[in-house]
């Protein structure tokens, strides 16, 4: 169900400054970057920040407690999300990986249970603090 939906300013704002950001961004740090542009109240900064992820332009890495631009444009799914986490320099990545995805949206437990959103946060080395 991709539907094009415009962004108001507000989610306009804040999805670039997610977007432009090196590491997952927190609430509050991105609340103080769009203070700077004239969104003072918290609240418009939540409601924006639910609707993005709603849109799957953003996911929430729980474990950080902090948001990430969507890195792939097909990624219309905000209810599903994997992420590589390093365990030294905190490098967040999203995961895209068909098998994986199919695997899980067909994944079901004994009792039957059906599932219908993950969240998953995978913690290792990156390449690079592997080498150090
Ligand atoms: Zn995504
Ligand atoms: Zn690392």
């Amino acid at each position: 169900m991709a539907q094009i939906q415009t962004l108001s300013k507000n989610q306009k704002i804040i999805l670039d400054i997610i977007e432009k950001a090196k590491e997952p961004l927190k609430a509050y740090s991105i609340l103080f970057n769009v203070q700077k542009k004239g969104i003072k109240a918290p609240l418009q900064v939540y409601r924006a920040l639910e609707k993005l992820i709603k849109l799957g332009k953003i996911h929430k890495v729980e474990s950080k407690n902090a948001f990430v631009a969507c890195k792939s444009s097909n990624c219309e799914v905000s209810k599903a999300t994997a992420f590589s986490i390093c365990e030294i320099c905190e490098k967040v990545t999203e995961i895209a990986n068909n098998k994986l995805s199919n695997f899980l949206n067909s994944f079901e437990d004994k009792s039957g249970m059906k599932y219908k959103k993950y969240n998953l946060e995978f913690f290792g080395l990156c390449k690079k603090c592997k080498k150090t």
